[in-house]
Formats: structure tokens, sequence, C-alpha cells
């Protein structure tokens, strides 16, 4: 906890879900060579043009609406003018003097508080290609120019590394569940720059803001937060607060720090102008009423349907609803009449255990929610226990073979005590006869008893509590 007053602002950039780029026709996927999805527009060949991706332009317009933004009437770009290896145009097209949202508002959960959160503005723009370095040499992979981006800003309002998290995983599922993006971090599709003042607790005027760049995990955001406010704290306590200076630094996985990459005085000036390649155009309020009927039911409501309806907990709720992929799942278990308590069950605790066990994605997982209900059958018409359908869940996984391949008629033990308790004196009162031998010395004459209770169970008896069950009544 850090005794100072914590400020965090939040540019999360999400790469869109498209089958082509933002102004060409090149494919946007994520699975090809390097340099297999280009065209000359990617390349800025003289003579080509900008053709706008309706579809982009649609899911962004999806986006503010559903962060309660203000929409222009009129939809345009400008050019950001910069050099570097990984712009061939000399410009990124991106949204300045008119985003496709601002002013917008969401409330998410941090910690079982509901924490609003202001945005300044939601925009569209290409992505720059990517670079890869190896020794001496640098290589440029096109395929990432023009895929399109979604770059959302926040308002200074976040204030720990649990809201900043919760709010950039609140954003990620919600993308998912409008279908805009996959918010995949593994593959580098949500990128945040971090902002991080601290001041004191009754101060009226915000510190000075360190920006960190281009962190691509939600953990990385988390500890590179924690990271800042413990520097910058330490530099206030010392009376060198004026160390701290507008600059922007990166996180550096490895050592676990950030690092100074440049100050913001030497800031460049990207001398925006509107580009005139691509003509405005005007959003209709059909068109956004059109749009607005593909919104779908959003994490939060999910998380209160669940509670309410199917009685899972708050906490368990809250787990379902962080990944659609999850969503997906439980929602095709319900389908199957899988009770939702049981599905919540499997789902929170060996399901999402094992796929972290295997690094894998639920999509990925082998076990669907079809041949999750083979075992779940089996439990109810209790032909197994829940400890061999645990067994078996994880076989089959790992194994990649139907559940109900490993299901046997009779593979139940009794392991009730009442039960047995009953089966056994059945068996021992009309036993006088071995019981007389045995306490005569005969003692081998145990697993007599032993072999008449597992004739009568048909084998099912638990042999440990049967013996002690034995024991009880011969003593
Ligand atoms: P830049 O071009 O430097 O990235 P932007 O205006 O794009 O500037 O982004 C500013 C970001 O910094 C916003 O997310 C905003 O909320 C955040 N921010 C502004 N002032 C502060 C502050 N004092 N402390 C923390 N974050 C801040
Ligand atoms: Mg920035």
């Amino acid at each position: 906890m850090s005794k100072y007053k914590v400020v965090i602002g939040l540019e999360m950039h999400c790469e869109l879900k498209s089958n082509s780029k933002v102004f060409s026709s090149a494919r946007n996927s994520y699975n090809s060579l390097p340099n297999d999805n280009v065209r000359p527009i990617d390349m800025a060949f003289p003579g080509t043009l900008p053709v706008v991706n309706k579809k982009c332009v649609k899911d962004a317009l999806k986006m503010s609406m559903v962060l309660n933004c203000t929409i222009p009437q009129y939809m345009y770009f400008d050019r950001k003018n910069y050099y570097y290896p990984d712009l061939p145009k000399g410009y990124q097209i991106t949204q300045m003097e008119s985003p496709v949202g601002i002013n917008g508002k969401i409330d998410i959960e941090c910690n079982g508080q509901i924490v609003p959160v202001t945005i300044h503005d939601i925009h569209l723009e290409e992505d720059a290609a990517s670079l890869d370095h190896y020794f001496g040499t640098s290589c440029i992979d096109y395929n990432r120019a023009g895929v399109p981006l979604l770059e959302l800003v926040t308002e200074p309002c976040l204030s720990s590394a649990d809201e900043a998290v919760a709010f950039l995983e609140t954003m990620r599922s919600i993308y998912q569940f409008c279908d805009v993006s996959e918010g995949d971090t593994k593959k580098g599709q949500i990128r945040c720059d971090v902002n991080v003042s601290i001041m004191d607790e009754d101060a009226k005027e915000f510190g000075t803001r360190v920006e960190i760049k281009n962190v691509n995990s939600f953990g990385g955001v988390h500890d590179a937060i924690i990271y800042e406010i413990e520097r910058q704290s330490k530099l206030k306590d010392e009376g060198r607060y004026d160390e701290v200076i507008q600059e922007t630094r990166r996180w550096d996985e490895e050592t676990a720090q950030t690092i100074h990459m440049r100050s913001k005085v030497d800031a460049i000036d990207y001398k925006y102008f509107v580009d005139p390649n691509i003509p405005k155009y005007k959003i209709t309020k059909e068109w956004l009423e059109e749009i607005k009927k593909e919104i779908p039911m959003l994490p939060l409501e999910c998380k209160q349907k669940y509670i309410n309806e199917y009685g899972l907990s708050d906490y368990d709720a809250g787990v379902i609803i962080k990944e659609k992929a999850y969503v997906d799942y439980y929602e095709e278990c319900l389908s199957l009449n899988i009770n939702p308590k049981v599905a919540c069950n499997w789902l929170t605790t060996q399901i999402l255990g094992e796929i972290n066990h295997q690094e894998i994605s639920l999509n990925d997982f082998y076990i669907k929610p079809r041949l999750l209900k083979q075992l779940i059958d089996a439990l109810d018409a209790k032909t197994i226990s829940s400890k061999q359908a645990k067994e078996i869940f994880f076989k089959a996984a790992s194994e990649q073979k139907e559940p109900k391949s490993y299901i046997k008629e009779g593979m139940t033990q009794i392991s009730d005590e009442k039960e047995l308790t009953k089966i056994v004196e059945a068996i021992m009162e009309r036993s006088e006869n071995q019981i007389a031998q045995y306490k005569n010395g005969k003692t081998n004459l145990f697993d007599y008893f032993v072999g008449q209770v597992m004739k009568e169970t048909k084998g099912k008896a638990n042999p440990v509590i049967t013996k002690e069950l034995i024991n009880k009544y011969l003593n």
C-alpha cells in the first residue's frame, strides 16, 4: 500500500478481427509466413489508395456505443507523420480530430467493488509492421502493417494496479463477447501504454506522469505499476521528487523493472492533418440503430444472470465471464442439460486447472461439453464414483479418448458404512459355524468373510471398510 495517492491512465490497443486489413484487401491473419499478407497499399507504393473496411468501422462504432461514448456525425481519419522502419508510408492512418467515440464511461468490478471508469476516447487506426531482431540484423514483417487496431484511452481515473488489470480484463472480455476481437494477449493482440503518477492525499494537482510503453501482458501491467509506484514513492520520500520526470519507459520482463527510453520534453511533433485520400462520410442514425441491435449481453449482465438464475456464487460467476470461451463452454453444458452448478464446478476447477496445466486455451481442450456429459451421466447413474470420475477425466484428457471408453458397468464401490454394515451383519448371522472356528484359532477364515461380502456385492464393496467392519463384528 502506497502512502501516496496513485493515479493511472491506460491506453489499450486491441487488434480487431476481420477478413482483410483496415485500408487494404490483404488478409488479416495471424498464422501466416512473414510478408505473406501484403498488398501494394500496405507498402505505400505510389498510386495506391486506401479503401476503408466497413466491418472495422462498424466494430469500432459498436465498442464506442458499449462504452457510452459520444459518436461524431462524420467518419474520417488523420495522418500521424513520423518515420520508422516498421511504417513504410511514413505516417500512420489514425483518428485524432474526430475519434469514433469520446467522453465515455463504463463500470467495472474490482475486488467486489464497482469502479466507474471514464473514457477519454476510442479511435480506429492501423497497426504498424513488426520488427524481428537477430544478432546484428533486423527483419521486417509487413503482415501486421495495416491490421485494424482500436485504441482506447482512459482518463487518469484508476487508482491501483488491481483496478488497471480489472479494467483490461473487462475490456478484453467485452471485445470477445461482442465478437470484435479474439483479444489474445499471447498473440500480441492487446498492448498497453500505462501512465502512472503519485501525489499527496490532499494535493490538488496531479503528479508527474511516467508512461510505460507497449506492455503486452496483464501480469506485466500489474507488475510495472507496482514497480513504478515504489520507484516514484521512494524518490518522493527522499525529497528527490524532481527526479521523477515526464518520460517514456519500458517494462523489462526479465529484470522486472521499468527502464528509461526517452524523455517527453523532446516529444516528436507528428504534424497531424486530415487524410485527404479517405473521403469523409456520414454516420447515419439508421446504421447506428442497426449496429446497436448486434450488441449482445455483456459480461457483467451475464454474471448477474448466472448468480440469479443458476445460483452460482459471485466468485464462480466472475471466473466464467472472464473469457468468452468459458462462457461458450458453460452455455453448451447447459444446453446439454447438465446441472448448472455441476457444470460450473467442473469448469472452474478440473477444466481450468487442466488447461492451465497443459498451457492451452479452452477452445483447444479435448474434453468438449459433449464428452464431459458422458462422465456426468455415469456419475448420476452411479456407475462410477466421483473419485473415479476425476480419474477418468484426467486420463481421457491426456490420452484424448472419449470418457465412455473408460467407463465399465459395475465400477462403483460401495463405501457407505451403513449399507456395508447391513451386508456384513447379514452374512455374519448366517455364518455361526465359521465364526466359532475362527474364534478357535482358524484365523485365515477372515478372508472367507471378506469373500462372502464381495460375492454379495458383486465385488463393489470397499475392501478397506469391509475389513474394518468384519474386524469390529468379530471382536
Ligand atoms: P501521450 O501522447 O503522451 O501518450 P495521451 O494524451 O495519448 O498522451 O495519453 C495520456 C494518457 O495519460 C491517458 O491515458 C491519461 O489518462 C493519462 N494521464 C494523463 N495525466 C496523467 C497523470 N497525471 N497520471 C497518470 N496518468 C495520466
Ligand atoms: Mg501514449
